[in-house]
């Protein structure tokens, strides 16, 4: 299906992507040809031309009536990571508009859907209609990927699940960006996890998602940032589900742990350098200590249907069942298995990861020190939580050493590399 100069053009893709789409292309006939990409990759103008055929599967939204910077974040997923919750509504209360597509949980790792989903009445998927008026009026909003947007990976995303078949750059880049793009937004930073709680678990592999991310939103017309941050340890001290939105509403109060405010701070200056070359550290200061960013926090949640009110009532820092993993002697602490933490939490209800159950609101589990931290024996690491005691018995059965303790002092890794 290549042309004369043998290269996978726009009109090739879209109609592959769009004949699947429409049942004009046997699920067979799509298995191969995503075989085929999966096996011999895609060129960077293949991979730009196939993520702007997917985006035409669908709607792709415009803002030009807004005076000022549409922009957005994509992680590339991690335990703990609730960057989104925060770093959104801090540059709506900058100025900028944030229309943001966002995921549930995938594999150990925990999606801003189902977060969001935990505060009652919260409406993940919005008519495009809602979603540009919410964006317009409160500055951002969050939903996941409706049948209106990119129709074309929904279809594709699940056959290659189906086929085993995620792990391809340029089918897991296209199905990204395409999302991102047909927000009509104008600029996008990119946060690339590594480390052992990250699907790019080695430095190159996020060097090289990095650059491909980058280059096919160039392509499409978009301003890309990339940082490759570290996902050694959970970020913050809360991960799992309402835990996290807790603690966002913490940090969106200025009451945030420090490793999660660096990264939110880093993310929100990359996005702010792109159309503004004043980035002010103390100006974002003040946009938490007045409370400002909070209240954009507020309206987003108010205007998809949620009530906070009754998210307060809900108990959520209470959960009823526990598991608290010790210290079993003094020293540093060298290193967490982050990945096997964020499997255990979906086993919890945090993911979807062998877990049949569905999410369990209440599921997180607290991380009370980090990586290079002194603990004494028997003091508290990690404390796994939910709302089932079945399930808090079967994890103390299965978890089995999820850290490292060194009688030497041992280096903080950095945040950004
Ligand atoms: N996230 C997506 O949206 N698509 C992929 O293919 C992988 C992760």
């Amino acid at each position: 299906m290549r042309d004369s100069q043998n290269i996978l053009s726009y009109k090739n893709l879209f109609s592959i992507v769009s004949g699947y789409l429409n049942e004009q292309i046997s699920e067979n006939d799509m298995s191969d040809w995503i075989k085929d990409v999966y096996t011999n990759g895609m060129s960077v103008e293949e991979s730009a031309n196939y993520t702007k055929a997917i985006i035409n599967t669908g709607v792709k939204l415009n803002f030009s009536s807004i005076n000022k910077p549409i922009v957005d974040k994509h992680s590339t997923g991690g335990v703990g990571d609730k960057v989104s919750l925060i770093l959104g509504p801090l540059l709506a209360a900058y100025g900028y508009y944030v229309p943001m597509i966002v995921g549930r949980s995938l594999g150990h790792t925990g999606g801003t859907l189902d977060k969001l989903s935990s505060i009652p009445g919260y409406q993940p998927y919005l008519s495009i209609d809602k979603f540009r008026s919410t964006v317009k009026d409160v500055g951002i909003s969050i939903m996941g990927q409706t049948k209106d947007i990119c129709p074309g990976d929904k279809k594709i995303y699940a056959l290659r699940d189906k086929i085993n078949m995620i792990d391809s750059y340029p089918l897991i880049c296209g199905s990204i960006m395409s999302k991102k793009i047909a927000e009509g937004i104008q600029g996008l930073v990119l946060d690339i996890k590594t480390g052992n709680g990250a699907f790019m678990y080695k430095y190159e592999m996020a060097q090289n998602l990095g650059v491909l991310l980058k280059e096919i939103g160039e392509l499409n017309g978009l301003s890309v940032k990339v940082l490759i941050t570290d996902m050694n340890q959970p970020l913050g001290n809360s991960s799992g589900i309402a835990c996290e939105v807790l603690e966002s509403i913490e940090a969106l109060k200025g009451n945030g742990p420090d490793d999660l405010i660096e990264i939110v701070f880093h993310l929100a200056k990359e996005a702010i350098d792109m159309f503004d070359e004043n980035f002010s550290r103390e100006k974002f200061d003040k946009l938490i200590d007045s409370g400002y960013a909070y209240e954009k926090f507020k309206k987003m949640v108010y205007s998809h249907g949620g009530c906070l009110k009754k998210f307060n009532n809900m108990n959520y820092s209470h959960p009823k069942f526990k598991y608290v993993i010790k210290s079993n002697s003094s020293g540093y602490i060298k290193s967490f298995k982050t990945r096997e933490i964020g499997e255990f939490l979906s086993m919890i209800g945090g993911g979807r990861l062998n877990n049949s159950d569905g999410i369990d609101n209440y599921s997180g589990v607290t991380t009370y020190k980090k990586i290079s931290d002194y603990i004494s024996d028997g003091e508290p690491l990690l404390e796994f939580h939910c709302s089932s005691e079945k399930k808090i018995n079967n994890l103390m059965k299965h978890s089995g050493d999820l850290f490292d303790i060194s009688k030497n002092k041992c280096e903080k890794p950095s945040l950004v590399y």
